[in-house]
């Protein structure tokens, strides 16, 4: 568990239990050890076959815990409840979850659920997600805000006030100046009285990487001079009452809680100013960037960390609005954030399975015979090597290797050598290396997953997610491993880990067949990596499953969302399945019409191809496989 800093990133949620499989502890709560599940036992669930009880699903697979989403969200709220309660603050706590972190409808509505005593609510950036929030919301808090952010046009404006109409508690955000003048335009048609926030661009400045749109030259939201100019001409309109919210988000995972109370703070005198041109201002909208800790090393220098855990977090965002409201003599307005990472990262895994691990050369003894045959250069870099070695000179060893290993090949290239000859070269190499203990080799993984559609943040941004196997973690990982993934693709490969190394220890790969699968989990994915995952090599999204823990270590599947089949993922490119299916099945017909003795069927290669469109494009590593062509 030290190895892979489970406890450092995964606590308190995740551990090891003396299986040496991963435990997952779903109420968060490190002394409720009578409460952990099993995650192979989920795993084996989920891909036992249907006659077993099993699922009879394949890898990879996304396993969800919504105990742990209610968790984290318990955990915000109560948080700031803490921080509001210790420094006298006279207002709430009412936070909105961006759905843009992962919409899925699942989600969403756990979301609305567990957020309901606390009066949680939902932020939309777009208008199919301000649709989903609007249809979510009718079972929320009638008190939940909606808070729409984002670019906006009519349409857009328009279902926001019409949501308004419907009893929901939306709130227009200006990103830009223009867009007052559509908001007042369609409210005096639609004869709504809107309520708007603006997103102020602040000065203060998030430097890393989620921060490149924040500061001044940022991209969003309006500045000093705008802000200015929205407050007079709402005033104009008669609507300076309808002006009730400040927003700012200077990007997500804020480092440190000095950067934050800096933001916070900033904002709050603007939130004041407000107040004293005559708003009716009410909320003040932290926005996102509540950060994750992905590494484990509570570093404010890292992407990949955040220098505070959830309390330093709200404290921070308390204290800096309380200042500057007592020092302007103004109400503490409600606190609102968009924290959205730190919901919904926990809750889900992702699974996958290594499928082979190659790298290591097996040397084989029975070339060697060959390398007698050697002349010239190649010949006297072959003595030296060997001469070296015998000394231990482990540097004139590797000089000597990389020369002769160059020498044979540019020999192989001009014809002068054989196959043999150079397969000779590298086994002798190879073994010298391991008898010297200087083989330093990295085995490649190759795992049944494809990172553009599940880790989407690693290939684009470089972001490292914890992956650990979630079994024998009671063995010592010997190898060193990078992962490849199934596309024909150069960057399809994982090959920076939290361990600030360019390659993870793990275990020996033992084939299936004498060990049952290696399997690997990606944790802390559950934001954005859905939303933003791509169709590269049509690899669509994996299963999921939703796991409940129910009675001591038991648990429950609750539901499965199979993933994408061949056929779907097709679809989604503009294809037609059902046309493609036809084509080649009267192709099957033209070609095999006439069933002789001893050639295979037509029809099953016709049932072949049907099961082929409704399979899903990852390979079936599973002892039952319904396909045969
Ligand atoms: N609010 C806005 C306006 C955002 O752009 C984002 C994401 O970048 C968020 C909230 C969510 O941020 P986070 O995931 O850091 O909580």
């Amino acid at each position: 568990a030290s190895l892979y800093k489970i406890d450092r990133w995964g606590a308190p949620y995740f551990s090891v239990n003396s299986a040496g499989n991963i435990a997952v502890r779903p109420h968060g709560s490190e002394t409720l050890t009578h409460q952990e599940i099993d995650l192979m036992k989920v795993v084996n669930k989920v891909l036992g076959s249907k006659t077993m009880g099993g699922l009879g699903l394949n890898l990879p697979l996304i396993v969800r815990f919504p105990d742990v989403l209610k968790n984290r969200l318990e955990s915000l709220q109560s948080a700031f409840d803490s921080a509001i309660q210790s420094q006298g603050y006279e207002s709430h706590y009412q936070g909105v979850y961006p759905v843009k972190c992962n919409q899925d409808g699942f989600i969403v509505e756990d979301v609305v659920k567990f957020g309901y005593p606390f009066r949680f609510g939902l932020e939309a950036g777009s208008k199919p997600e301000l649709l989903l929030a609007m249809s979510s919301l009718c079972k929320g808090n009638p008190e939940a805000l909606l808070v729409c952010n984002g670019y906006k046009d009519v349409e857009y404006i328009s279902l926001v006030l019409v949501g308004r109409k419907l009893g929901f508690n939306t709130v227009i955000v200006l990103e830009q100046e223009e867009e007052l003048d559509l908001v007042i335009d369609v409210s005096r048609r639609l004869d709504v009285s809107p309520v708007v926030g603006l997103r102020a661009k602040l000065r203060t400045k998030h430097e890393g990487h989620f921060g490149s749109t924040s500061g001044e030259k940022g991209k969003f939201g309006l500045t000093t001079i705008e802000i200015l100019s929205v407050a007079k001409k709402l005033k104009q309109a008669g609507m300076l009452d309808c002006l009730q919210l400040l927003h700012f988000h200077i990007g997500s995972q804020i480092p440190s809680t000095s950067l934050l109370s800096d933001a916070v703070g900033e904002a709050a005198q603007i939130y004041c100013e407000l107040v004293r041109l005559g708003a009716a201002m009410r909320v003040i909208d932290v926005g996102g960037g509540l950060g994750i800790d992905y590494e484990g090393s509570q570093s404010a220098y890292s992407d990949n960390s955040v220098g505070y855990g959830l309390r330093e977090y709200a404290s921070a965002v308390v204290q800096a609005i309380r200042q500057a409201c007592d020092q302007k003599f103004v109400r503490h307005p409600v606190i609102c954030s968009e924290s959205g990472r730190a919901l919904v990262s926990h809750h889900s895994i992702l699974i996958f399975e290594a499928l082979s691990a190659v790298g290591l050369e097996t040397p084989d003894l029975g070339l060697h015979y060959f390398l007698d045959e050697l002349t010239g250069d190649a010949r006297s870099d072959y003595l030296n090597l060997t001469a070296a070695a015998s000394r231990g000179e482990h540097e004139a060893f590797s000089f000597y290797v990389n020369q002769f290993k160059q020498c044979c090949i540019e020999k192989f290239k001009e014809g002068s050598l054989g196959l043999e000859h150079l397969a000779a070269a590298d086994s002798v190499c190879e073994l010298v290396a391991k008898a010297m203990g200087a083989s330093d080799s990295v085995q490649t993984y190759h795992v049944n997953l494809s990172i553009f559609t599940s880790v989407p943040d690693s290939w684009g941004i470089g972001q490292q997610f914890p992956i650990v196997p979630i079994h024998r973690l009671d063995q010592q990982p010997r190898v060193k491993g990078i992962l490849s993934d199934l596309t024909c693709d150069s960057d399809g490969k994982i090959d920076k880990f939290i361990n600030g190394e360019s390659s993870l220890l793990l275990h020996e790969f033992e084939s299936k067949d004498n060990f049952g699968g290696y399997y690997l989990g990606m944790f802390l994915g559950g934001a954005y990596q859905e939303a933003l995952g791509g169709l590269h090599n049509l690899f669509g999204r994996p299963n999921v499953v939703r796991v409940s823990h129910s009675d001591g270590h038991s648990f429950s599947v609750t539901k499965m969302v199979p993933g994408l089949s061949c056929g779907e993922v097709l679809k989604l490119m503009q294809h037609e399945p059902e046309l493609m299916f036809k084509e080649l099945k009267h192709r099957v017909e033209e070609h095999c019409g006439l069933d002789i003795e001893g050639q295979i069927d037509s029809s099953s290669i016709v049932t072949g191809l049907a099961h082929s469109f409704m399979n899903m494009p990852y390979l079936v590593t599973g002892s039952v496989c319904e396909i045969s062509h």
